[in-house]
């Protein structure tokens, strides 16, 4: 395998995603969390390999219309994505006791095995996610992580959803422009719905 790693900053998102495959699959994992992010990269993947590797993350406590959005997800690009059980229904979420670490165990189960790692971060999403590069070291797992959408605005999201005509999370047609789990997500602009009047501003996947 090449090793050489090229610098993927001016790369177009699909360049990035066509570099992923080709270096990384089958050991390449998608992190899809319905969100229109997810919509653009799993045409992108499935359109180069139709066997490409999604996972979600099941807190246990997601809206019901992100389970709907998952069908729609199968049916539309003929795969299927691979659970990650994260549920507790023993020890369910609570504000002072957050699933974000059972999520990020999840995580860690999703990703063994995994050469690298695909999500829909941009950087005009939160402060905590202007630095990301389009492929970066992901240090804390050794392995590499690939942002293609890096350098998206929300207007080139929506524009490619529509252009292809793709399934996305009806929950943004409700003002939510960011959807994680029931208990801490409300309508918002960016990420201002998530956590909102608190201080949390990431599950922890991505930190
Ligand atoms: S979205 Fe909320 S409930 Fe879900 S994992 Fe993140 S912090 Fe926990």
């Amino acid at each position: 395998m090449d090793t050489t790693i090229p610098d993927l900053e001016s790369a177009s998102a699909e360049e990035v995603v066509a570099f992923a495959v080709e270096r990384f699959h089958p050991r390449l994992k998608m992190a899809c969390s319905f969100q229109k992010e997810d919509s653009v990269l799993a045409h992108m993947l499935t359109a180069i390999e139709p066997r490409a590797n999604l996972f979600t993350i099941d807190t246990g406590v997601l809206f019901p219309e992100t389970l709907t959005t998952w069908k729609r997800f199968e049916e539309r690009f003929g795969l299927s994505v691979e659970l990650i059980d994260a549920s507790s229904p023993s020890d369910p979420w609570t504000r002072e006791q957050c699933c974000g670490a059972a999520k990020v165990a999840g995580l860690e189960r999703a990703l063994t095995g995994a050469l690298a790692w695909v999500t829909g971060i941009r950087r005009e999403q939160a402060p905590t996610r202007v630095a990301a590069s389009k492929l970066e070291r992901d240090e804390r797992r050794g392995i590499w992580k690939l942002n293609p959408l890096a350098d998206w605005t929300e207007k080139d999201v929506w524009g490619y959803i529509f252009k292809h005509d793709l399934p996305y999370h009806p929950l943004h047609d409700q003002g939510y422009a960011s959807i994680g789990c029931v208990p801490c997500t409300l309508p918002g602009e960016g990420r201002e719905g998530r956590w909102a009047g608190e201080d949390k501003t990431e599950c922890g996947l991505h930190i």
